[in-house]
């Protein structure tokens, strides 16, 4: 009887990544990221792994469920673990006489908001430790970067300050630099395509809703 009354809870794959990342990570992000990046529930990642993970498409119309506007608004991930990915040696930046190979610590507790032209994606990387020095290093490490050959290294799409964080498509516009091509001219294109990425995403919204109440209009 009390099994027959035992209801099975839907899993919260959002608890299999790093707690973290749910400061800057929209909850339906973590859910399916979690679920894809994670191949078990004990955080053994996905294998292989790839740089870009893509959420799932919106839902299709249904005339029994509401949608869920954040079903619309997933965002994309880019993961750089170049060491794991490639078997790169990475060196200690701080140990150099003699270098000591660095040791994987998993995958860093934080993610970074990435611009792109017309959206965003997270940036997610590995963490690493030297044995010698104690010492710490995020994947995109400009030292770690700088220790990439030519062709891993061109596969990293992102542009980082301590602060921000832009994928280089966006700075390509700005390379061809001519007049009426100033950055505010950018910021004004790239804010756009957000705005039409953004009103699209809602007529899909708006659009899925209508299959719902089209029964309720007929039957006036
Ligand atoms: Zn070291």
């Amino acid at each position: 009887m009390a099994n027959a009354l035992k209801v099975r809870q839907p899993v919260d794959f959002s608890l299999h990544l790093p707690g973290e990342w749910k400061k800057n990570m929209a909850y339906k992000d973590r859910c399916w990221i979690g679920k894809t990046l994670y191949s078990n529930a004990k955080g053994s990642l996905a294998s292989p792994l790839k740089n870009w993970w893509y959420p799932p498409p919106p839902p299709a119309p249904s005339s029994t469920s509401t949608p869920c506007p954040d079903d619309y608004f997933l965002r994309r991930l880019f993961l750089w673990m170049p060491k794991r990915m490639w078997n790169v040696d990475l060196k200690c930046p701080t140990c150099t006489d003699p270098l000591r190979s660095l040791q994987s610590k998993g995958l860093y507790t934080r993610v970074r908001m990435v611009l792109d032209v017309k959206d965003f994606y997270y940036l997610a990387g590995e963490y690493h430790f030297c044995n010698c020095c104690k010492g710490t290093f995020i994947a995109w490490d400009a030292r770690l970067l700088q220790q990439l050959s030519n062709d891993i290294r061109a596969l990293f799409p992102v542009v980082l300050t301590y602060k921000y964080a832009c994928d280089v498509s966006v700075v390509s516009l700005l390379r061809a630099r001519s007049l009426g091509n100033s950055s505010t001219a950018i910021k004004k294109k790239s804010t756009s395509c957000t705005v039409r990425n953004g009103c699209e995403n809602a007529l899909h919204i708006s659009l899925n809703v209508s299959v719902i109440s089209q029964p309720m209009r007929s039957s006036i």
